[in-house]
């Protein structure tokens, strides 16, 4: 019977392991895939490194690699990764997120892959202009309210060194995450080490880089925008106001505020606003088994620590 997938071709990759001083050597590489493979040094065309983590625990420093080889052939180019979001439309249906830290920014995004159109708020400055903002803090003691270490474009790790991996068993999406922060500037090393990091001069500009590819497709980012409470209209989620008395309208209220901004969860209490965590990958999947609501469920970066806000009913 004719299978569909006949086509598709599997990569070959091969794991090897060498001496950090042999690691960088192509034809100690090509070498110990070809021993791997069982076949001739010629026949190993072209190695792209895949995987690389460094085994330091013995006295001999041992190199962990995973290649693709291109046996007997060149391995087919690789599309590089730009951002590339849809535009929203005019009618497309407004998002509120509160707060531009990972979880706001990457809701962002995800909302426009599904069409929706992003509004994020975030009482913080943008990166740049709050860089001049930690100096009180170092040298007098002295915190700006809603512009430190915690608050401001990029979250609470945006003067970090941005290292991406954890000891916690939760998995998402992680090779997409690499891959949209790669698109927007990380270095392309964090696709293949075992403990990537962007690096602290870098992760601000890839954090302002994802702001400019959500307004660039129509989405709105305000910074200095302080959510103080709940629009409620008929015990339904209806918008947000802000501390200068703007209101921002919309029934699908994201929070990604993070674990600093306490005054928003007594101002949830106070209005009897209740959250869930939605885990919405697509239009096709987009509820939750939990979900009871009768609205449409929004998007948000699974497992980003977002909350969906929403009136009790
Ligand atoms: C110094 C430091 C270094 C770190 N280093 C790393 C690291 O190297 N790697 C790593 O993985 N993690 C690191 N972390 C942890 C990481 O920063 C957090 O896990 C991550 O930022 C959480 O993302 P978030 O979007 O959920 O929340 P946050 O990053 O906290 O973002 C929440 C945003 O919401 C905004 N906000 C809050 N309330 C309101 C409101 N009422 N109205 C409008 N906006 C609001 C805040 O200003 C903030 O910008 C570090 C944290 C710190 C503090």
């Amino acid at each position: 019977m004719p299978d569909a997938f006949s086509d598709h071709i599997e990569p070959t990759l091969v794991d090897i392991i060498l001496p950090l001083e042999q690691s960088e050597d192509t034809e100690a590489q090509k070498a110990a895939v070809a021993a791997k493979l069982n076949t001739k040094i010629s026949q190993i065309v072209e190695l792209r490194l895949r995987k690389h983590s460094i085994d330091a625990r013995q006295r001999t420093i041992k190199v962990q690699l995973r290649f693709e080889v291109g046996v007997g052939e060149s391995l087919a180019p690789e599309p590089e990764l730009h951002p590339k979001y849809p535009t929203a439309s005019s009618d497309a249906k407004n998002v509120i997120i509160v707060g531009c830290g990972p979880a706001g920014l990457f809701a962002a995004l995800r909302c426009l892959e599904l069409g929706l159109k992003p509004i994020i708020l975030e009482r913080g400055k943008d990166a740049s202009a709050r860089r001049f903002d930690l100096g009180p803090i170092l040298k007098e003691g002295r915190v700006i309210e809603d512009s430190n270490y915690c608050f401001g474009e990029g979250g609470a790790g945006t003067f970090s060194d941005g290292k991406l991996y954890t000891r916690a068993t939760k998995r998402g999406p992680v090779r997409t995450i690499y891959e949209t922060l790669v698109a927007h500037g990380a270095p392309e090393r964090i696709l293949i080490d075992a403990h990537p990091h962007i690096g602290s001069n870098l992760l601000p500009k890839v954090v302002m880089a994802m702001r400019e590819s959500i307004r660039s497709a129509g989405g709105e980012v305000y910074f200095g925008t302080k959510v103080e409470s709940f629009i409620i209209h008929e015990r339904k989620m209806a918008g947000v106001r802000t501390t200068d008395g703007r209101e921002f309208l919309s029934g699908q209220v994201i929070l990604a505020t993070g674990h600093s901004a306490r005054d928003i969860y007594e101002q949830l209490h106070a209005q009897k606003v209740r959250t869930r965590a939605d885990t919405v990958r697509s239009r096709r999947t987009d509820r939750t088994p939990a979900s009871t609501d009768r609205q449409p469920s929004i998007p948000h970066a699974a497992r980003s620590g977002a909350l969906r806000a929403i009136a009790r009913s």
